[in-house]
């Protein structure tokens, strides 16, 4: 059923516990940690507790999480510091995208400056 936990879902073991992570913030339907090959200073992941594949499908699904998961990607910001200089959320859809773990997470960036467009 949409959103139940995967079996072979990687980030679906860090919400429960089974594979550790650096974990940042937590709340009752998101878990922000630390990307474990981070590509800035301040590289933090932000992941709904239901497993959706992506952004559009979590969005369409548990509106109320997506929303919980770009409002929790600004608190890392700002917990991190890097609000006052400028962050960048990624949410990378589909291989081609560079998308590797398929279970919606956002990509908290910031720390240094960001050049645009991103490659
Ligand atoms: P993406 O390529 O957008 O799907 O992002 C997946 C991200 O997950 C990459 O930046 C990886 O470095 C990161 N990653 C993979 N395994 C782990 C892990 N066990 N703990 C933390 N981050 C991870
Ligand atoms: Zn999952």
């Amino acid at each position: 059923m949409a959103g139940e936990p995967q079996s072979d879902c990687l980030f679906c073991k860090i919400v429960s516990g089974e594979v550790p992570a650096t974990i940042v913030r937590e709340t009752e339907t998101t878990v922000a940690f630390r990307d474990i090959n981070p590509q800035a200073p301040t590289h933090v992941l932000v992941i709904p507790r239901v497993h959706y594949p992506d952004a559009a499908s979590l969005a369409a699904g548990a509106p109320d999480v997506a929303a919980d998961l770009l409002r929790e990607a600004g608190e890392v910001a700002a917990q991190e510091k890097t609000d006052a200089t400028g962050y960048r959320i990624v949410l990378n859809t589909g291989e081609g995208a560079g998308q590797t773990v398929f279970h919606t997470h956002a990509h908290v960036l910031g720390g240094r400056g960001l050049t645009w467009p991103p490659g």
